[in-house]
């Protein structure tokens, strides 16, 4: 007797839903990117319990019409490709035509869309049309008229029937870690559009429309963080890049802030992020991460995006190209930059630590506290007074806070260094010249 039975369709769709929702986070992926896929221009976030109880997704894209407002729950549903080489021209965020059954065979789902109908003469949308959706755990209970414009997805009680999966998930702060990065990363690459998120009815993050990644990257992290960044522009071969990578020496002790956007799909590429470290090699300090946001748009024929269920990864038809580009322009950029910062460096530190003061300065450096002593002691018993405060940690390091943060110095180093410059530029220095 056969051994092999075809697995009931409600089944197969769990199967299928574990590859693409994980979390509160892939469902939120998931319907950011069937909002953009719609043309909106704003879309509304609203999570409750990190994303655990609801998470709610609204935009004011094209909308649906009855039918599709039904089919888009089919497995296999989508209006983004038709044929098989549409697969390898892929142009917008969705194409698989998995997430929304698998979305709704694991959660309470209610769906309002309703078509843009455009009046003449711009004068805006009927809004008068637009069908109501319910879906529990993959079945539909419910179907009637409900004017709207535009989408909203309601997606409540994820996994309440697959309680193995619920498990799984992990505390609120954890999942809501998740949500935020997750939108985070679609509002970088989508500049053009307004994201608003709600979490437990409080503002979590209110990005407007902005002019380019620069300004949505100053909307989201502020201008300081800003500051600390260098801008990179290249391209090559079809391969256009723009970044903003780190600028001096403002490394972080964590791989934070290092995100990758293929044509504005935010994805994991390990050769892409080994080129950025490789573009620092001899100023990356050990155990130090650069910051980098990178957007390459390529060529979809030139990349297959259909690597990953949850099309997190990609494969580039050309890899060495594109490791060249982010490696090679990178550098050149970080290189420039960094003449410029040893330079300002050296500059501060003659005017700071040398002239008139460097008898003082000598003073200072030639007495650390005595080993055994307190380890951070104020310099209060110092005849030198810098214009720059600063502490002794230890006997190595001296910290200074300026303007862009805290600088720690190893003071040898340091005065090594500035006699070294002097030496350079043939500051009080008598040189002679030796016969051989
Ligand atoms: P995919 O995005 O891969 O096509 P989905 O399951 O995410 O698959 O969505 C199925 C279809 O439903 C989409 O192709 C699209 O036509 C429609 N759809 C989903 N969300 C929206 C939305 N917010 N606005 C308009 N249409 C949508
Ligand atoms: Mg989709």
């Amino acid at each position: 007797m056969s051994q092999i039975k075809i697995l009931p369709t409600g089944l197969s769709n769990k199967i299928a839903a574990g590859e693409v929702i994980e979390r509160p986070a892939s469902v939120v992926k998931e319907l950011i990117e069937n909002s953009i896929d719609a043309g909106s221009t704003e879309i509304g976030i609203d999570i409750l319990y990190s994303g655990k109880h609801l998470i709610r997704v609204s935009d004011n894209g094209t909308g649906m019409d009855r039918e599709d407002a039904l089919l888009c729950f089919e497995r296999h549903a989508t209006s983004k490709l038709s044929s098989e080489c549409d697969l390898f021209n892929i142009k917008t965020m969705g194409f698989r035509g998995e997430a929304l059954s698998s979305i709704a065979s694991v959660s309470r789902v209610k769906l309002i869309t309703g078509r843009k109908n455009p009046l003449p003469a711009g004068k805006g949308t009927t809004g008068e049309e637009g069908v109501y959706v319910e879906i529990i755990g993959g079945e539909v209970k419910e179907i009637k008229d409900s004017p709207a414009v535009g989408t909203s997805v309601e997606v409540r009680d994820l996994f309440f029937n697959t309680p193995a999966r619920k498990k799984f998930l992990k505390s609120n702060s954890t999942e809501l870690f998740h949500i935020i990065d997750t939108v985070t990363r679609e509002a970088l690459s989508h500049w053009r559009i307004a994201f608003r998120l709600l979490s437990d009815n409080r503002e979590t993050m209110d990005v407007p429309v902005s002019s380019g990644s620069k300004e949505r990257i100053m909307q989201i992290y502020g201008g300081e963080f800003l500051d600390g960044l260098t801008g990179v522009n290249a391209a090559a071969g079809g391969i256009k890049l723009s970044a903003y990578v780190t600028k001096g020496d403002n490394f972080r002790n964590m791989k934070s802030h290092q995100l990758i956007f293929i044509n504005g799909r935010p994805v994991k590429d390990h050769s892409v992020s080994h080129a950025v470290y490789r573009a620092y090699d001899g100023i990356l300090p050990r155990d130090k991460h650069p910051i980098f946001f990178i957007f390459i748009d390529i060529d979809p024929g030139k990349v297959d995006f259909n690597v990953h269920p949850a099309k997190r990864e990609v494969r580039f038809q050309d890899k060495e190209s594109v490791y060249r580009l982010v490696m090679d322009s990178i550098r050149e950029t970080v290189k420039g930059e960094r003449a410029e910062f040893v330079k300002q460096f050296t500059e501060i530190s003659e005017a700071d630590f040398s002239g008139q003061r460097s008898d003082a300065y000598q003073a200072s450096i030639s007495s650390p506290p005595a080993s055994g002593g307190p380890m951070v002691s104020e310099n209060s018993e110092l005849a030198y007074k810098p214009s720059l405060p600063f502490i002794y940690l230890g006997e190595t390091f001296i910290a200074v806070s300026g303007r862009g943060g805290l600088t720690l110095i190893d003071h040898h180093a340091a005065h090594e260094r500035i006699l070294y410059e002097k030496f350079l530029k043939g500051i009080s220095l008598n040189s002679h010249h030796l016969l051989f």
